[in-house]
């Protein structure tokens, strides 16, 4: 029994230390995918249910290795965090998200809005509203057109502190969105607190649409709520018609999901859009 016990602990231990040096060589070769030009950026178009036109993009960062292949977001972005990396990473997504936009605003999508996920890093930093001004600047996108995705837990960093750098984009012109919302806690006192201006109700709730009753009351009490507060309410994760036909009834004002689209690389994402009819079939 002794031996047996000492034989899991042993692999429990190698275990561990697989995984901790398995973090440490994608941190490493983290370290190197701005030089090496590893990082790029998939693009998934949003949907206005009322004109049933593309009104903007939300940009998502791909990294693939040639040592470890194509690594989800969900995986190397919180070691990105943790290296600190994620402020260069983040600024090169910013500025590479502007520079797509320019590209297809000489395509004539003029109104388009291109939506930029953001850490807490990168807000928490003292110049960020300055970075992003020097982007805009520096690409030629009207600040009306960038729009910022933050997360709850960003939201909740640091409250005082957030809440100044809001205002500051705010008086940029930049839009603010929360992102997964619903999925963190405490959401209606910041809907209150801070300068929003659109609530992304998560795919968890929209999954079970149209026939959860919760997620279906949870929907509906979201969309009313965020009217309310003159929010533009997007659902995320929308996979099938049932999901926008009960969307669109709850007079919910945009959808992104695979039933629009998936993520896709800039000139397939340009094509789509430029080839979308407000009739097009899906
Ligand atoms: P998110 O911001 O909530 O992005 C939505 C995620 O849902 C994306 O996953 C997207 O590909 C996926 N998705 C969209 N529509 C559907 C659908 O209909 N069904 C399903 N099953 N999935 C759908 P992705 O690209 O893997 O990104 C995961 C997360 O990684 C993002 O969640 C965001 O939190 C983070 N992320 C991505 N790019 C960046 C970035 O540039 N900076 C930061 N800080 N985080 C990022
Ligand atoms: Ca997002
Ligand atoms: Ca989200
Ligand atoms: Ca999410």
């Amino acid at each position: 029994a002794k031996a047996a016990g000492r034989r899991t602990f042993m692999r429990y231990d190698d275990n561990m230390d697989v995984a901790v040096r398995q973090r440490a060589t994608l941190s490493s070769a983290l370290r190197k995918v701005l030089d090496r030009g590893e990082l790029r950026l998939v693009f998934q178009p949003r949907l206005s249910l009322a004109t049933s036109r593309v009104t903007g993009v939300e940009a998502l960062l791909r990294w693939s290795s040639p040592e470890h292949g194509d690594i989800p977001p969900n995986d190397f972005i919180p070691l990105a965090e943790e290296s600190g990396l994620i402020l260069e990473i983040g600024e090169w997504v910013l500025r590479e998200a502007c520079l797509v936009l320019g590209r297809w605003r000489q395509h004539g999508l003029d109104a388009l809005t291109v939506s930029v996920n953001v850490s807490v890093l990168q807000l928490l930093r003292g110049d960020f509203p300055d970075v992003v001004r020097r982007v805009l600047a520096d690409t030629g996108i009207p600040p009306g057109l960038l729009e910022l995705e933050l997360t709850e837990s960003v939201l909740m960093a640091n409250a005082e502190q957030t809440a100044a750098k809001l205002h500051a984009f705010r008086q940029l012109g930049v839009a603010l969105a929360i992102d997964d919302f619903g999925t963190g806690y405490s959401s209606l006192a910041y809907l209150k607190r801070l300068p929003i201006t659109t609530i992304k109700i998560d795919k968890a709730f929209v999954d079970g649409l149209p026939n959860d009753t919760e997620d279906a009351a949870i929907t509906s009490t979201v969309i009313a709520m965020g009217h309310s507060l003159g929010l533009n309410v997007v659902a995320e994760g929308v996979e099938t018609e049932a999901q926008m036909r009960f969307l669109a009834g709850r007079g919910c004002d945009e959808i992104q999901g695979f039933w629009v689209a998936q993520p896709l690389d800039a000139l397939q994402c340009l094509a789509f859009i430029r080839n979308w009819r407000p009739d097009t079939p899906a």
